[in-house]
């Protein structure tokens, strides 16, 4: 297939556009580098820095590229930002998006895959979470994507767009080539890792007070690269599926304290550890029923553990301790 992937430069999106190369598709990538790398683009993908802001940049690639499918991983991304500051995730995540809607529905794009999140699960009846669950934004980060599915929904409507919508719970680990490089660095694996490394002193954990075993938050991690393979069963069954809702987890859940000991077992390193406040919007438990994609597309995660996740991404951060730039 013709896959235009937006945010191709990006953490989850590089990835993903290695597995489709891999796949034996043509790939196009249109990235602001607001946040992503021109180092984590693949060789054979075809590059476009543009902005999805100005909607003629992302309808000249359309025209030339003529793709078939998208995969948009491109957004602003952080829940605790997204609670200080709405609008930029109200306003510029739903309406570049549009853009990228209009645009591929203009073009005949058949096929769409949207990174959604976690994030709609804000009070969950039932842990793990299934796609059966409420939806129920938990910060202007959610809503976005809310936002995004429920257009989706109606270009499927009203345009006849197939399209899957997939809710990654917490993004983890490495490949060989690709790892994780924000600035400033919030996620937590990353920044337990910075401490490995001797770059940071210790690791705030945020809030030792929660409803959980050993009080701190439990999420669950899942491999960028059984993410990526998710993508392309989710691309392959729109080819006879109309509409894809899928919930992307390992279904295992770890707690703050559970990452910080694997780093130290992983590391060697004593990674010093420090209790600190809650941080706002932290939900207490995130763990994803993920059975339905697993029987309806045979998703298989190849990471399902915590320690060969964290030593994957230890292999990349330690080979590059400054990440893409170095
Ligand atoms: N966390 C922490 N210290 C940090 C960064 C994160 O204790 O320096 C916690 C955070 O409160 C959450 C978990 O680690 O409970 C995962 O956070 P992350 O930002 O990695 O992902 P999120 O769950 O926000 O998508």
């Amino acid at each position: 297939m013709r896959v235009l992937v937006t945010g191709g430069a990006g953490y989850i999106g590089s990835v993903a556009v290695d597995s489709l190369i891999a796949d034996g598709h043509e790939v196009a990538v249109f990235d602001n580098l607001y946040m992503g790398h021109r180092a984590a683009v693949n060789e054979k993908a075809q590059f476009v820095q543009g902005d999805l802001a100005n909607k003629s940049e992302i309808d000249a690639l359309m025209s030339d590229f003529k793709p078939d499918s998208i995969m948009h991983f491109a957004a602003y991304s952080l829940v605790g930002e997204s609670v200080e500051n709405p609008f930029k995730y109200l306003g510029d995540n739903t309406l570049n998006g549009l853009n990228l809607l209009q645009s591929a529905v203009e073009n005949g794009v058949e096929r769409f895959i949207l990174s959604s999140t976690a994030n709609l699960f804000d009070e969950p009846e039932q842990i793990p979470i299934s796609e059966k669950e409420n939806l129920v934004p938990g910060s202007p980060y959610g809503e976005s994507k809310f936002f995004l599915e429920r257009s989706l929904h109606w270009m499927h409507k009203t345009k006849g767009l197939r399209y899957a919508a997939l809710r990654y719970f917490n993004a983890a680990g490495c490949t060989k080539v690709r790892g994780e490089d924000h600035d400033p660095e919030t996620h937590l694996i990353p920044l337990v890792l910075q401490v490995a490394l001797g770059q940071r002193e210790k690791i705030m954990m945020f809030g030792a007070d929660y409803e959980t075993p050993d009080g701190t938050c439990v999420r669950d991690y899942i491999h960028v690269e059984d993410l990526a393979q998710a993508h392309i069963l989710a691309l392959k069954a729109l080819t006879k599926n109309e509409v894809l809702h899928y919930n992307l987890g390992n279904g295992n859940g770890f707690s703050v304290k559970e990452v910080v000991e694997t780093v130290r077992e992983v590391t060697g390193h004593p990674v010093p550890a420090e209790v600190a406040p809650r941080r706002a919007g932290d939900p207490a438990i995130l763990i994803a029923d993920s059975s339905k994609i697993r029987d309806e597309l045979g998703w298989q995660p190849k990471y399902p553990d915590l320690k060969p996740i964290i030593e994957s991404a230890w292999a990349w951060h330690s080979a590059n301790p400054t990440g893409y730039e170095g």
